[in-house]
């Protein structure tokens, strides 16, 4: 028999199309191919078992011909504020994780984009576990699909690639999962939902410019000079700040700024009045993140009296500016650490070729 066809990581019409040729092999009209495309993304079914509306034939034999795989859930954990973790494993036991965020009336899910991260930015805990591999594109969007599918379900309204990875180095999966993201038949998020987050890969920016949709772009800044950014991040030797900051104002939308804030180290006036004059240059607005310390041992937070100060000097530039709200601090949701503590950190294939971090 040949090995069944996974239809999650099809695109939707490839999908549709070999379900019609399999309805139609069997003399079987086309509307049952549309029912099992709506059940791939749309109203997800765990298995196809679940398609009710097939005769109990057809869900045998599409289960004969076609794999319908799921993320295999090994941990959830539910904060005080309400900030759920999951830990997925998946095929090859790589472990990722996703956050789901309620706010008021949305639900943002953190997804991730890569097993691991070979940027090794000094204060994320998932640098530390070094890059493993990248995502599939039905395993980036597969985070969403779940979230339908788990024991009281979560209503995500909102994506941002803030999970484990950087996106943009992984975009030919990252561009088909954003189809699939945004697709009204398959997980139907609006594009100005969902939020790219990136360290500043140009080629991946110009890529995601390119798409017609409005998707956002959110630029992990962190230090408004590249010596300061060099030491936290390496990718900053190949991709410095004047460079991140023209493709910021090439791009046709509005950008958002992430700056964590490390204490004693990014957070003077100077450093406000500097990243303003930057964000101003590109009409950037700007998230201030406090530090997830559990990320970054070699890192304090600074404390939030600070961080409001820091604010009001970027916002007396005329930027604006908002203040992040840290959350589940304790179920450690910051980026990678709950797979660090339960699955280890694996055998990281470290990125020499960034070079290291000399952390102050
Ligand atoms: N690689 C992408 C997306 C993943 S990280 C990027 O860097 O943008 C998502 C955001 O979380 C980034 O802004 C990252 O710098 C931030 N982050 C990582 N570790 C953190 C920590 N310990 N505390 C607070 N924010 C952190």
């Amino acid at each position: 028999m040949p090995y069944p066809t996974n239809l999650l990581d099809l695109s939707l019409s490839d999908a549709s199309r070999v379900l019609h040729a399999f309805f139609a092999e069997r003399g079987e009209p086309a509307y049952r191919a549309r029912q099992v495309v709506r059940r791939l993304w749309q109203a997800p079914v765990r298995s196809f078992d679940e398609i009710t509306e097939l005769p109990a034939a057809l869900r045998v034999a599409l289960g004969g011909h076609f794999a319908l795989p799921r993320l295999e859930l090994v941990e959830r954990q539910r904060s005080a504020d309400r900030t759920q973790k999951f830990l997925f494993r998946l095929a090859d036991g790589q472990g990722i994780e996703t956050v789901a965020i309620p706010d008021d009336d949305r639900v943002t899910l953190c997804i991730s984009s890569q097993a691991g991260c070979a940027l090794q930015c000094a204060f994320c805990a998932t640098g530390r576990m070094g890059f493993q591999r990248n995502l599939a594109a039905w395993e980036i969007a597969a985070q969403v699909r779940e979230m339908r599918m788990v024991d009281d379900p979560v209503r995500v309204t909102n994506v941002v690639f803030m999970g484990m990875g950087e996106p943009l180095m992984n975009w030919s999966a990252v561009d088909a999962a954003l189809t699939l993201l945004n697709a009204p038949e398959a997980l139907g998020i609006g594009a100005r939902h969902i939020t790219v987050s990136t360290v500043g890969v140009l080629p991946g920016i110009v890529a995601l410019a390119k798409r017609p949709e409005q998707f956002r772009l959110a630029l992990s800044i962190h230090a408004p000079s590249d010596a300061l950014r060099r030491q936290l991040m390496p990718i900053n030797v190949k991709y410095p700040l004047a460079d991140v900051l023209g493709a910021a104002r090439a791009f046709d939308r509005r950008v958002t700024f992430e700056y964590v804030m490390l204490g004693g180290v990014n957070d003077t006036a100077s450093h406000a009045l500097e990243l303003a004059r930057l964000a101003k240059s590109c009409r950037a607005f700007v998230n201030l993140i406090p530090l997830h310390e559990g990320g970054a041992t070699e890192f304090r937070a600074t404390p939030p009296r600070d961080i409001a100060r820091f604010a009001r000097v970027v916002r007396g530039t005329g930027v604006e500016v908002a203040i992040r709200k840290s959350r589940g601090t304790d179920i450690a949701a910051a980026c990678g650490q709950l797979r660090v503590e339960r699955l280890g950190r694996g055998a990281p294939r470290r990125a020499h070729e960034h070079g290291h971090v000399d952390v102050v």
